[in-house]
């Protein structure tokens, strides 16, 4: 019970199990969506970049398998032979400069070098440096001849596609290796834009052993990313752009790499989108919740209200009013809730009614039987003795005895009058200011001689500032009825105590006897009327009253006892 969400309203419980439930709902949702559109756009960017890959690889075939091609034909056409044979220089230079400048392409360079990889001629293209005298790349290919072999090359800053192709003659013991021939491109800007332009937008990066050969993207971007690529190749991102990057090796003649090519799909757009879906899914959440607090706050308001009414009407009947009605607002379970509660509310004031009607039929015939028994032993005591002294000689002792009968019959059928009288009798409402200690004496002064004569010692010890706002006739009928009571329970003597202090703003009075204690069997309806110990001696009806009078007056009265240890009545009044 001391969770603090059991003590929010109805409709605060309800609202909030809507807000959570909604907001967990959009949560699932928002995780599902997100996770399958970054997935899907992931996939789309490998597609993207490995289209690109494939577009870059049939291009760079087409122009090395022409290369190479033209190369082939080049070393078997026999003028070629014949000039090559000759071993002149020059021969060999004008002849490879006749035949390249026929079929070659602008940018693309073409060599004619000795087995050991001498350059003898240099034609075509246009290099950014001068190439080198000697290419070692020659003599390692010679191992693989005389198949023609394709890799890349770096030559100083610069990195070329080269395809090397021998040239042979027949002699007299086989076929001789005259002179090489080496074609390719170099891998120029030119290239990365041509490559970019026909893969639909990806950004190519030629590096060699970490140096930028070759980029479409600005100077600054590529040295960014080639930094990047080193260290940490998944997260590549220049300051304005993210990038999927593909990496492949560029492998020399004998497959190692001498190079890498980076293909970089940007990712901005994929990324854009995801932002915007979140965000109209946030929006989407807010909008939602918002619409849906307020149609549950009026549905809840709906429910709640007649809840709240049905509440009230309750807490009413809990306060024993029966004629609170709960207005029947719909025809729904609360409806006939309403309607339900409103007829049980009938049904109680009825039945209420009802009993009251017998209870009162029946305390009156209780009470007139009571009057009737409790008569009947005094009268016919009064009678019985009147009769004898009219008829009897009696001795004067006999006399005095029977006239003490008599009065005392005639005192207790006053006492019964007294109490009948008391029970018909409304509260006076006349309080004033009086103390304690007077009202107890006053009471206890009448009774001494009754107490003396029955050998019951009667202690007062009740402070003289004690007051208390009262009825002065009914708080000392009281006192009177709980000291008589005390008495009439000790024949044989004894001891009457009375205390009286003040506690919590009451005046607690409490009369203890030395008794018998109360009996048993009527201990637990001591204080509803008719009820008695006496037979025939009491009407049972001193302690109802006491107790009303107490009550009217604001207090309370009980009783402590345990069986041969005497009684101790106690009751509080409201401090004056
Ligand atoms: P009544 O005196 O007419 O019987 P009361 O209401 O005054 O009616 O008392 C009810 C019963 O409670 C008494 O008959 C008696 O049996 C019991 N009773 C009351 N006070 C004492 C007491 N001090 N000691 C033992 N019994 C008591």
């Amino acid at each position: 019970m001391n969770n603090p969400f059991s003590r929010l309203s109805l409709l605060w419980k309800i609202v909030l199990s809507f807000s959570v439930a909604i907001t967990l709902l959009f949560a699932a949702t928002f995780w599902i969506t997100v996770r399958s559109a970054t997935r899907a756009t992931t996939e789309s960017n490998l597609r993207e970049v490995q289209a690109s890959f494939h577009a870059y690889q049939s291009l760079w075939k087409s122009r090395s398998d022409r290369l190479s091609s033209i190369s082939a034909i080049l070393s078997a056409m026999s003028d070629v032979r014949a000039a090559f044979s000759t071993g002149d220089e020059a021969t060999i230079r004008d002849t490879a400069k006749e035949l390249w400048s026929r079929v070659s392409d602008d940018d693309a360079i073409f060599l004619v070098t000795t087995p050991r990889g001498r350059v003898i001629a240099s034609l075509g293209g246009a290099p950014a440096e001068p190439l080198p005298e000697d290419i070692p790349a020659v003599r390692e290919a010679a191992g693989q001849f005389p198949a023609q072999v394709s890799g890349f090359l770096a030559l100083g800053e610069q990195l070329y596609h080269i395809t090397i192709t021998p040239v042979y003659v027949q002699a007299n013991q086989g076929t001789g290796l005259l002179n090489v021939l080496l074609a390719g491109y170099a891998v120029a800007e030119a290239v990365a834009a041509h490559l970019k332009s026909t893969t639909g937008g990806s950004e190519f990066l030629f590096l060699s052993h970490g140096t930028v050969v070759a980029s479409t993207l600005s100077p600054s971007d590529s040295a960014m990313i080639a930094g990047q690529l080193a260290t940490s190749p998944a997260d590549v991102h220049t300051g304005r752009s993210e990038f999927a990057p593909l990496l492949t090796p560029l492998k020399d003649i004998q497959g190692n790499p001498v190079g890498q090519l980076a293909i970089l799909h940007s990712v901005d757009a994929a990324n854009q989108e995801i932002t915007n879906l979140r965000r109209n899914i946030g929006l989407l959440w807010l909008v939602s919740l918002l619409a849906g607090l307020g149609l549950t706050y009026f549905m809840a308001l709906r429910i709640v209200e007649p809840v709240k009414r049905l509440d009230r009407a309750a807490a009413e009947v809990a306060a024993r009013n029966y004629d609170s009605e709960v207005p029947v607002k719909s025809q729904d379970e609360l409806g006939r809730l309403a309607v339900t509660f409103n007829s049980m509310c009938a049904s109680i004031r009825q039945a209420r009614e009802d009993l009251i009607r017998s209870e009162r039929i029946g305390a009156v015939g209780r009470l007139a039987a009571s009057i009737v028994h409790d008569l009947r032993n005094p009268l016919a005591a009064i009678y019985g003795g009147a009769e004898l002294l009219l008829e009897s000689q009696l001795s004067a002792s006999q006399i005095q005895r029977l006239a003490a009968n008599m009065y005392d019959s005639s005192r207790r059928i006053q006492l019964m009058l007294q109490d009948l009288l008391e029970l018909g009798r409304p509260p006076s409402g006349r309080h004033n200011r009086h103390s304690l200690r007077e009202v107890v004496s006053s009471v206890t002064d009448s009774l001494a001689l009754d107490a003396e004569m029955q050998g019951v010692r009667v202690e007062i010890e009740v402070p003289d500032r004690l007051e208390a706002n009262l009825d002065r006739h009914r708080i000392e009928r009281v006192v009177a009825n709980l000291i008589g009571n005390a008495l009439e329970a000790m024949p044989g003597g004894g001891r009457i105590t009375i205390t009286a202090i003040d506690k919590d703003g009451f005046v607690l009075v409490a009369i203890r006897d030395t008794g018998p204690g109360i009996d048993p069997e009527i201990r637990d309806r001591l204080f509803q009327p008719f009820v008695t110990g006496r037979k025939g001696a009491g009407m049972g009806l001193g302690l109802a009253l006491s107790r009303q009078a107490v009550i009217d007056h604001g207090g309370e009265m009980w009783v402590e006892s345990k069986p041969g240890e005497g009684a101790c009545f106690t009751f509080r009044l409201p401090q004056a």
